[in-house]
């Protein structure tokens, strides 16, 4: 253990079960350890690195606000947070024009429940069995988490879990006090899973019959990840309340939600964020959004997501069962358990993050070039050899 490690081992709770690498630079789709040694980074920092590590347009743009201003609390109005919900009002879906800024996926997801529940007065979220939402409490009584209880318990209540990807299961769970359906358009955590188009229309069909918000979780899939800008633009979903975070500002803590037409009722005053819509992070927000525009992230995202998943499919392997997923969120389910190949990854100089015990999941940031992913995948087929 180096003496990076050995301080944060001695001074950190133990909560993260981390593995042996002390990353110290990164550049694009690749990291560098404390010794040297590069890395090809499939994980980027779990689907937050999407315009690239140390992207110099993002870091300009983070240098020159932080020596302007770096904090201004929401009581008062800011240039670069104006600057920055005009350009969220122009990549998200029709309809979603107005939005909450805050720090991370979970704290989205909070606000996404809270707003919810005050615009219809009801009281019922209905989330999906293997969903993920984050690990705050509200949060983690959407996640399907079933042992959380004993060790967090009591969880907020009012929440369910439906079978993804059934409808009829969903139809049978929301009733007259459901104030809305949350999912995610490919579940991530739960093991890259896309529901499909049907499943997914007919969800936004059966929340306008029912008059329930329906709350779609882009933390993951948001922001060119699966090839396009949102996930749900491949489906022409028109959720009422839809939450972001991860690449939101390419790195730098930030999440928001945002709501369409639907959501009427607000009180004032019952919500807030400390550090929310900071100039500092709209500005880094604004610089990722202008790259993925200019550099045409999302498509790129489309054609080399295509490209790896058909190598990764072209796989012969074994202990292989399936390949899944959407733009560049990639799965590979495995027959044995991928704990023990994530380190023989590093040792070969890729990183590869899982998604629960079985499922390979693969996050680059999407400006990994072709080369790289083709060493990526000769890794995969010789360590599944
Ligand atoms: C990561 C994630 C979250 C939680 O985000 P944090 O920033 O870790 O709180 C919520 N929903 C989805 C779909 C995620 O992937």
């Amino acid at each position: 253990m180096s003496a990076i490690q050995e301080l944060e081992t001695q001074y950190s709770t133990g909560i993260y079960a981390k593995r042996d690498l002390t990353v110290v630079r990164g550049e694009g789709a690749r990291l560098w350890d404390e010794d040297g040694k590069v890395y090809i980074d499939c994980i980027g920092g779990m689907g937050v690195a999407s315009v690239g590590h140390a992207n110099p347009k993002v870091a300009k743009a983070i240098a020159e606000q932080a020596q302007t201003l770096i904090t201004c609390h929401e009581l008062l109005y800011n240039d670069r947070r104006a600057q920055l919900l005009e350009k969220l009002a122009q990549v998200t879906p029709a309809g979603l024009d107005r939005f909450f800024l805050c720090n991370s996926g979970t704290e989205a997801i909070e606000g996404a429940i809270k707003f919810a529940r005050m615009s219809t007065g009801k009281s019922g979220i209905v989330a999906t069995m293997r969903g993920y939402h984050g690990r705050t409490l509200g949060s983690l009584s959407a996640t399907w988490a079933p042992k959380s209880d004993e060790h967090f318990g009591p969880l907020p209540g009012g929440f369910q879990h439906v079978a993804y990807n059934k409808l009829d299961d969903l139809a049978e769970k929301i009733d007259d006090d459901t104030a809305a359906v949350l999912l995610e358009i490919v579940q991530g955590e739960g093991g890259v899973r896309p529901a499909s188009a049907e499943y997914l229309q007919g969800v936004q069909q059966l929340c306008r019959e029912r008059d329930v918000l329906l709350i779609v979780d882009e933390v993951q899939t948001g922001f060119g990840r699966t090839g396009a800008f949102f996930a749900c633009e491949h489906y022409g979903l028109e959720p009422d309340i839809m939450t972001m975070a991860k690449a939101i500002a390419g790195g730098v803590p930030m999440g928001a939600l945002a709501i369409g037409p639907r959501v009427q009722t607000i009180h004032k005053g019952t919500h807030s964020s400390t550090f929310g819509g900071n100039p500092l992070a709209c500005a880094a927000a604004c610089a990722v959004i202008d790259v993925m525009q200019e550099e045409r992230l999302p498509e790129r995202a489309a054609e080399v997501g295509a490209y790896f998943k058909e190598k990764l499919e072209a796989i012969d392997s074994k202990k292989a069962r399936e390949v899944r997923g959407l733009g560049l969120l990639l799965g590979v389910e495995l027959k044995t358990k991928v704990g023990p190949l994530l380190r023989e990854f590093m040792q070969r100089g890729v990183l590869v993050a899982a998604a629960g015990t079985t499922v390979l999941r693969f996050l680059p940031p999407l400006v990994i070039t072709t080369d790289d992913v083709d060493t990526v995948v000769d890794q995969v087929a010789d360590v599944l050899q």
